[in-house]
């Protein structure tokens, strides 16, 4: 099958390619940052709202299906001029594509788990389903709802659309700015981990290489709707941090800081239309998963993302 990825420069998206290349599709990446490819194949440098590069667009007309993941990510982006880069790269870009990929191919496009708002609700911690009304708290959440907004326009137009909502995502590669690349990166320099909230606070947390196998999974399915990937399980922000500590061989001390308001104090996925629709649920082994984000190594830092504050 021949596939676009787009944000394949990024954390997720490198996952998405090896394991697509790896199944032998070809693959062929659009990113607005140049990156080592993470698989053969042909890798166009563009930033989806304003390249109008005919190569771009041929590649998004010619795919058999679309994977959009470029985006803005992080929920704690301190830049000032956050809020245009979330409209551009989460809204206008996720235009760019619908507004290209015919309609009767499948696009698979990255949303977020933060669209929710949390699990909390009147004190009682439930997991958010697919059909909750959303709740989002601050400007990502919102630019995710927005993105969203225009996938359900292209499929009220009869086009081709799955929403993956992915619940904190780790692994090999991890972002520098979330939170267990973070804390890895203080503790090995020493430096107290830094919990937002409060320990007890809890995450849902999935592994990168089960999001990218989500997300074939739903474009070879040709799943149309919401899809949380997620694994249904709750971490406290202690317990993650203390399983930092352990794979790394230190006790680490932490700090508490205040939360922000865009901080939910729990995540947790509704796991179950994501086994009916993709025949798995994510499983997360948090100990392996830290032990081979360690053996990884730090992603590199720099690029235009490089500026974003901590996110979970
Ligand atoms: P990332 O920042 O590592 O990757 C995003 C990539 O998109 C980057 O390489 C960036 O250069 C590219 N990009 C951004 N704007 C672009 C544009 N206008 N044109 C072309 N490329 C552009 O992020 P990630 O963690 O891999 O996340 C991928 C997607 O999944 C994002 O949309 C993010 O919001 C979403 N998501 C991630 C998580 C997570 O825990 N990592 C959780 C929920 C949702």
């Amino acid at each position: 099958m021949a596939v676009v990825v787009t944000g394949a420069a990024g954390f997720i998206g490198a996952h998405l390619v090896r394991l697509l290349a790896a199944r032998g599709h070809q693959v062929v990446t659009i990113d607005r940052r140049p990156a080592a490819p993470a698989a053969a194949g042909v890798h166009l440098v563009a930033d989806l709202p304003d390249d109008h590069d005919s190569s771009v667009s041929d590649a998004l007309r010619a795919a058999e299906a679309v994977f959009h993941l470029a985006g803005r990510a992080g929920v704690r982006d301190a830049s000032a001029d956050r809020a245009r880069r979330r409209y551009r790269y989460n809204v206008l870009a996720a235009e760019r594509v619908l507004g290209t990929v015919p309609a009767g191919v499948p696009v698979v496009v990255a949303s977020s788990s933060s669209v929710y708002g949390g699990a909390l609700h009147g004190g009682r911690l439930r997991p958010s389903a697919e059909a909750d009304r959303l709740q989002p708290r601050g400007g990502y959440a919102r630019s995710k709802v927005e993105l969203e907004r225009r996938c359900w326009q292209r499929a009220a137009a009869g086009g081709l659309v799955a929403v993956a909502r992915p619940f904190t995502v780790a692994g090999q590669g991890q972002r520098p700015d979330m939170a267990i690349a973070q804390w890895l990166a203080a503790v090995r320099r020493g430096q107290p981990i830094r919990i937002l909230g409060s320990p007890n606070r809890t995450r849902d947390v999935t592994d990168v290489a089960d999001v990218a196998f989500a997300l074939l999974r739903m474009a070879e399915g040709g799943v149309m709707g919401a899809v949380n990937l997620g694994s249904g399980v709750g971490h406290r922000l202690g317990d993650l941090a203390a399983t930092v500590g352990a794979v790394v061989g230190q006790r680490p001390r932490l700090v508490i800081e205040p939360a922000g308001p865009a901080e939910p104090v729990a995540t947790l996925a509704d796991t179950r239309r994501c086994r009916r629709l993709l025949g798995f649920v994510p499983v997360t082994d948090l100990a392996a998963l830290i032990a081979r984000q360690v053996a990884a190594g730090p992603a590199p830092v720099g690029g235009p993302d490089a500026a974003l504050a901590a996110a979970p």
